[in-house]
């Protein structure tokens, strides 16, 4: 069994439409996939609707959350698994996180124009499709201006990687955690040591996390050095937690193939046990 549980769409930042997604999926021989676009369930029906035989499709989403614990706080994924998209308070929740979101780039967008980069709103909405507008969108604005020449030239600091960054809208990470178990679902931490993508919380939050209802963590992940993945690995074990691995593909934006990284079938089975909220679908 090959299981990937965390990939973007576009219904999020990723360049793959989530039918298009679950198809590269089972061409990639995964036997299961989840779903995790940026706080939302947008692309949950679509890639049901398009699920080829013999493939699984775990629904899920990926919550932008911060910790308060220490100042300035710091901000990190978790990843939700199989919860109820109809509960109404996680709902709430991530319609907010979006309309943030959206807010936050149309931030960017003047703080570029301030400074004479005659990049337009109604453009970088167009690159996002639907989808909620994230920063690979205004960074394709600015390769189409010759400014950059890929999304990760566009992510470099003096780009959208601090120049002209905005910090995204959160939820704390307690209460994000809280809202998942309520609505059934199954809260994993995302790459919990990729000091490569900035500042890491320190082990005794991942304590308190896993106290708190935390389910698991995301130990093998492209962000990970070689022992970033057998410290979380070994924190997992000694708390109880299930241990994932994923690829976090998002499609041509990163370089990241799906499969990279895989979680073992019995970890996913805990995942899947766990769950009160809906059931994987399968093709
Ligand atoms: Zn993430
Ligand atoms: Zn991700």
């Amino acid at each position: 069994m090959r299981i990937d549980l965390h990939t973007h769409s576009t219904a999020s930042d990723g360049t793959a439409t989530p039918a298009e997604l679950v198809a590269a999926a089972a061409a990639a021989g995964l036997d299961v996939v989840a779903v995790t676009d940026h706080d939302t369930t947008a692309g949950w029906a679509e890639a049901a609707a398009a699920l080829p035989g013999g493939l699984t499709l775990v629904r899920g989403a990926e919550l932008s959350c911060r910790w308060h614990g220490v100042d300035p706080p710091i901000s990190l994924h978790l990843l939700a698994y199989l919860f109820d998209p109809a509960d109404a308070t996680l709902a709430a929740e991530l319609a907010r996180l979006r309309e943030g979101r959206e807010r936050r780039a149309e931030a960017m967008v003047d703080l570029l124009r301030a400074d004479g980069i005659d990049v337009t709103w109604d453009e970088v909405r167009g690159y996002a499709a639907g989808g909620t507008v994230g920063r690979p969108h205004l960074a394709h604005a600015l390769i189409a201006r010759k400014l950059v020449g890929t999304v990760s030239e566009a992510f470099a600091s003096q780009w959208l990687g601090r120049r002209y960054r905005i910090p995204k809208p959160d939820i704390d990470v307690f209460r994000a955690v809280e809202l998942v178990r309520a609505a059934g679902g199954v809260p994993v931490f995302a790459h919990p040591r990729a000091s490569v993508r900035g500042r890491i919380v320190p082990d005794s939050l991942i304590v308190e996390l896993a106290a708190a209802g935390l389910a698991g963590l995301e130990a093998d992940h492209e962000d990970h050095t070689p022992e970033q993945r057998e410290h979380v690995r070994a924190l997992a074990v000694e708390l109880g937690l299930l241990v994932t691995g994923s690829s976090d593909f998002h499609g041509t934006n990163k370089t990241v193939k799906l499969g990279a990284h895989t979680t073992a079938p019995q970890e996913y089975q805990r995942i899947v046990h766990a769950a009160r909220g809906v059931a994987p679908v399968s093709g």
